[in-house]
């Protein structure tokens, strides 16, 4: 089984959190767990921060951000890292300060288009 642990910023106060990342037999990627993680660490883990988000989910069993609760998040079109996200219709890049717009999401969290 494939998995790995991607990085997320929260939107909220900015602080690093790493999603883990499980693929599962059905060739989709799903969310299964979060935490929140120093920049030190991170960086010393060498967690990746460019991977395909195609089809990737949430499982029932993800906690969401770990600073705030948010249950999805969403790829900055400029720097290509990921902001946790809440619902709201306009959010800003939590690593770059992009304005991003226009956000789809399902309720899934499937952000990516995999069927869209
Ligand atoms: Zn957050
Ligand atoms: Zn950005």
């Amino acid at each position: 089984m494939e998995a790995t642990v991607i990085l997320m910023r929260c939107k909220k106060n900015k602080a690093l959190s790493g999603i883990r990342v499980q693929k599962m037999e059905d060739d989709n990627w799903w969310m299964t767990w979060a935490f929140g993680i120093s920049e030190k660490s991170a960086k010393n883990e060498g967690f990746s921060q460019h991977y395909s988000l195609k089809g990737m989910c949430g499982t029932s069993d993800y906690p969401g951000c770990p600073y705030c609760k948010s249950p999805g998040f969403v790829v900055c079109g400029n720097c290509n890292n990921l902001t946790c996200y809440d619902g709201e219709k306009n959010i800003t890049c939590a690593w770059c300060g992009q304005h991003l717009g226009n956000i789809v999401i399902s309720d899934k969290f499937e952000l990516s288009g995999g069927g869209y």
